[in-house]
């Protein structure tokens, strides 16, 4: 490995992409990933053209595709009865947007980043190094790894998460951790043997109910159905480190959804375990560089998942990050200044509309009945033409 890497912290699909993105821009990476492996944590992910079409400019796209599933459309349902209440032609995602719509298992699309991060000889990752603090100044950051000698290098990305090291220590705005959202995020895989056929068709589905909202699509050549349930609910356990891995208790989940359409309550009767999931935010910050230190991903911009769009803000984060350092060969500061100028307004934006679409989504009453009407009468081209602002970029 070449001297003066720049030096992303964290192998998410935010670290990994920025350092594809910094490969393609000619720079060596080392990333810092503190799991000792790159373990099969997550469940599904909607990946629009906005993430797809840069996955391809990076190589990470074919690989992807081999596992992922492409819907038709989106069906937004009535939780009570199922009745389609408008669609979301994502099926046309090529030709609308520019680039396919994809859902996959963030399990594999970090592996089929991992694989085209192997094949870069720019590109090294060190599993088992976690971050524990940082020195920058005009010569170079030196990175201070636990149980391990620091690491000297031309720029530090911190691409660490909700709980960011990075961000704490760049110290941005007034401490502010991550904000509990007052809803807890609930996901299963379903064996395909447990499910009706007619649900492992190749569409997404959101159901509408009152406080709560549920998703299903399937997933791995339609092998597993992943089911996620979204519910107004209270979480004390703010500090645990593995929190998206915490079990739920699948009748708590039940009685939160006793209302609704008897396929639901199918569903939710057949999975066999249940992770419960508290949703978090951070605040949205004007500020992401300071001198040859940045935040990228959730570390910069946690939100709401109501846009689907945590994963794909992240990709785009990474891409602007090679344009600028492609843009500053020579100047990692103003690489990174350039980075935050084309990018805090839009995720700032994307963060302000998912937050406002789950305030949308668990309307109840006359309110959700106007929702409803008007999704109604704008149609599937409205729909897609709502999405024209994230999906284009
Ligand atoms: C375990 C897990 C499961 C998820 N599952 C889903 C899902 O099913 N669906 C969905 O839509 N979104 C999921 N997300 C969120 C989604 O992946 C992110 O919103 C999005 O991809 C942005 O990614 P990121 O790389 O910025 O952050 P993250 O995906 O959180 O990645 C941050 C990485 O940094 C590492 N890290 C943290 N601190 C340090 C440190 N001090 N030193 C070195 N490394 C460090 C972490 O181990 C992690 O690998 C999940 C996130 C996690 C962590």
């Amino acid at each position: 490995m070449a001297d003066n890497p720049v030096i992303v912290a964290g192998a998410g699909v935010g670290g990994l992409s920025a350092a594809l993105a910094l490969a393609a821009a000619g720079r060596y990476v080392i990333v810092l990933e503190r799991a000792p492996a790159l373990a099969e944590f997550g469940a599904g992910l909607q990946l629009a053209a906005n993430a797809t079409r840069r996955l391809a400019r990076w190589g990470a796209l074919d690989r992807l595709q081999e596992m992922a599933t492409a819907p038709e459309a989106v069906d937004l349902r009535a939780a009570r009865d199922g009745a389609v209440i408008a669609t979301v032609p994502v099926g046309e995602s090529q030709t609308r947007w520019g680039s396919v719509y994809l859902v996959a298992h963030r399990a594999d699309l970090l592996t089929s980043l991992t694989e085209t991060a192997a094949a870069s000889p720019r590109i090294e990752i060190r599993l088992g190094c976690s971050l524990e603090g940082w020195h920058a100044d005009e010569a170079g950051v030196r990175v201070h790894i636990e149980g391990r000698p620091d690491l000297t290098g031309a720029a530090l990305i911190g691409a660490d998460g909700l709980r960011s090291r990075v961000r704490e220590s760049l110290a941005l705005t007034a401490p502010d951790g991550p904000r509990y959202s007052g809803r807890t995020s609930w996901r299963a895989l379903l064996p395909a043997g447990r499910v009706p056929a007619a649900m492992l068709a190749p569409r997404s589905n959101l159901w509408l109910g009152s406080g709560a909202h549920l998703v299903h699509y399937p997933l791995r050549k339609a092998s597993v159905l992943n089911l996620v349930a979204v519910v107004e609910d209270e979480w004390t356990d703010l500090d645990a480190p593995d929190f998206w891995a915490s079990h739920g208790n699948a009748a708590f989940l039940a009685s939160r959804f006793q209302g609704w359409s008897e396929e639901i309550r199918g569903l939710i009767s057949a999975a066999p375990e249940w992770r419960r999931w508290p949703l978090y935010e951070r605040k949205a910050v004007r500020t992401w560089a300071h001198g040859r230190v940045a935040i990228l991903g959730d570390a910069a911009h946690a939100m709401a998942p109501f846009l689907a769009q945590g994963a794909a803000q992240a990709i785009e984060d990474a891409d602007a990050l090679g344009l600028a350092f492609a843009a500053h060969p020579r100047d990692e500061a103003a690489a990174l200044d350039a980075y935050q100028r084309a990018r805090v307004p839009r995720a700032n934006r994307v963060q302000r509309a998912s937050r406002l679409q789950g305030f949308v989504y668990h309307l109840s009453g006359p309110a959700a009945f106007v929702r409803d009407t008007t999704m109604r009468a704008i149609g599937p081209e409205g729909m897609a033409k709502a999405s024209d602002w994230i999906y284009r970029e």
